[in-house]
């Protein structure tokens, strides 16, 4: 397999260890079926899978500040009561309540756009 396959995988490796537990084994599955001829064929998978992940850790992302979001406006909400607090993802003011009927939560913030209804 040449450096720059290996390069590659080893790139994937470092993103990747959380995520596939057996990475040997994936890299040698790599090792198994290279050939020349398909070398640029699994060049372009181990680059979709790159994307792949990319795409992951955005979306970790995203459920990450969606957390944050959520704890600070839950801080403190009592049920029926409602309040301002400053949106933990831009700085923005932000809104939360607590309905008084069944406890749930609407929070929003104008500035950065997020919505949480639970
Ligand atoms: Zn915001």
């Amino acid at each position: 397999m040449d450096k720059h396959v290996m390069a590659i995988l080893n790139n994937c490796k470092e993103k990747m260890h959380n995520t596939i537990p057996d990475w040997e084994k994936a890299i040698n599955a790599f090792h198994r079926i290279w050939t020349p001829e398909r070398d640029a064929d699994i060049q372009a998978s181990i680059i979709e899978l790159e994307e792949y992940m990319k795409g992951q850790e955005e979306q970790d992302k995203a459920m990450e500040s969606r957390m944050r979001f959520v704890m600070a406006a839950n801080e403190g909400l009592k049920p029926g009561s409602q309040k301002e607090f400053d949106c933990p993802i831009c700085g923005g003011q932000a809104y939360a309540s607590r309905a008084s009927y069944n406890g749930h939560l609407h929070a929003r913030c104008d500035n950065c756009g997020i919505v949480v209804m639970q």
